[in-house]
C-alpha cells in the first residue's frame, strides 16, 4: 500500500519541486490591472519578467464592475496592482482590495500604483459635490484615451517593477524608452490623419473623451447622459437633437457598454449616424494592444466624419 502510494506520488513531488525552482529562477512579478489598458502598458514594461492580467475586460463599463470571487483570489496572488485612480473604480476597486487582504498591493504600499500620478487631468470641478449622481469628481478620469498620458502611466508602472526587482531596472527602462519611442512615432501619425477634421463637432453618450479629443482635436459639444453616471433624459434627448440640428452635427459617438438604442433614436431624428468607438483595450477583438486602441479610433471617427460630409 505505501509502496503503491510513493511510487504513484513521487514523480509528482518530483514535477513540482522542478516547478518552482524554474518559477523562482524566472522571477516573473504577478501584475493584475484593473483595467486592459494598463494591462497592454504593464505587458510593454514588464516584457517577459512579468505576467499581467486585468481585472476588467475591455467591453466592460469601467464605473460599474461587479466584483467576484475570482478577482479576490487574482489579487490575493499579486505582487503589483495598477489602478486608474480618481473616482473611476471607486465601487468596486476599494471593496476587492479589502476583501483580498494582499498587505503588497494596498494603497501605500510598494505594489500599489495608482497610474494616475502626474497625469495632467481635464475638467477638474472647482467645488466637490457628489449631488445629482456625478461620477467624475476628481476630474475626468478617462485619461489613459490620450496616448501622451500612455508615458505618465508607463513610468508610473515601471517605478513600481523597479522597486520590487531592481535588478531588472536596465531592462525594464529599454522596455519604457522602446514604448516612449514607438508611441511617440503612432503620436504624430494619429495626429496627422486627423488634421484635415479638426475642431469636428459631436456629440458623445458619456464625457469620457475629453483626453482623445485634445490628442486627435474633435469636440464633443454635449452629452445624452445630463450628467456623467446620469442615463438620458426625455429633456436631454430633446435638447441634444434640437442643438445637432441647429448646429448641423450628424455624429454620435458610445461605447460598446451602452445600449444603442437611445444613441439610435437620437440619430434617427437628425439623419445622422451612431460610432461606437474602442474606451478601451479589449472593447472589440481587433483591439489587443494600447496602439490598437487608437489606430481603431481614428479609423472610426475619419470613416464617420467623410461620411458624414458627403
Ligand atoms: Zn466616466
Amino acid at each position: 500500500m505505501t509502496r503503491t502510494f510513493l511510487r504513484s506520488t513521487l514523480p509528482v513531488l518530483f514535477v513540482c519541486l522542478f516547478l518552482t525552482v524554474e518559477a523562482s529562477g524566472q522571477k516573473t512579478l504577478n501584475v493584475v490591472t484593473s483595467l486592459p489598458d494598463l494591462q497592454s502598458i504593464a505587458e510593454e514594461i514588464g516584457g517577459d519578467r512579468v505576467e499581467v492580467s486585468s481585472i476588467a475586460t475591455g467591453f466592460q463599463n469601467p464605473h460599474f464592475v461587479d466584483p467576484k470571487p475570482s478577482f479576490i483570489l487574482k489579487l490575493t496572488r499579486a505582487d503589483v496592482f495598477v489602478t486608474i485612480g480618481l473616482d473611476l473604480e471607486l465601487g468596486w476597486v476599494p471593496p476587492l482590495l479589502q476583501s483580498a487582504r494582499n498587505p503588497d498591493i494596498l494603497p501605500g504600499s510598494e505594489g500599489y500604483v495608482d497610474a494616475s500620478t502626474d497625469v495632467p487631468l481635464l475638467d477638474v470641478p472647482s467645488s466637490v459635490s457628489r449631488e445629482q449622481g456625478d461620477i467624475h469628481l476628481f476630474g475626468n478620469p478617462h485619461y489613459w484615451l490620450d496616448p501622451a498620458n500612455g508615458k505618465v502611466i508607463a513610468k508610473n508602472i515601471l517605478r513600481a517593477l523597479t522597486r520590487l526587482q531592481p535588478e531588472s531596472a536596465d531592462y525594464f527602462n529599454e522596455n519604457l524608452r522602446v514604448f516612449e519611442n514607438h508611441l511617440d512615432e503612432k503620436i504624430e501619425e494619429w495626429a496627422e490623419m486627423m488634421a484635415p477634421y479638426r475642431n469636428q463637432p459631436l456629440i458623445a453618450y458619456h464625457n469620457q473623451w475629453p483626453y482623445l479629443e485634445a490628442a486627435l482635436g474633435f469636440i464633443a459639444v454635449d452629452f445624452l447622459e445630463p450628467k456623467p453616471g446620469i442615463p438620458p433624459t426625455p429633456s436631454q434627448l430633446a435638447k441634444i437633437i434640437g442643438l445637432m440640428k441647429q448646429e448641423s452635427m450628424n455624429t454620435i459617438i458610445s461605447s460598446p457598454y451602452f445600449k444603442p438604442d437611445t444613441a439610435e433614436l437620437v440619430a434617427r431624428n437628425i439623419d445622422g449616424s451612431v460610432v461606437v468607438l474602442a474606451s478601451s483595450v479589449g472593447a472589440f477583438p481587433e483591439v489587443k494592444t494600447y496602439f490598437d486602441l487608437f489606430d481603431y479610433n481614428v479609423a472610426q471617427l475619419i470613416k464617420a466624419f467623410d461620411a458624414s460630409t458627403k
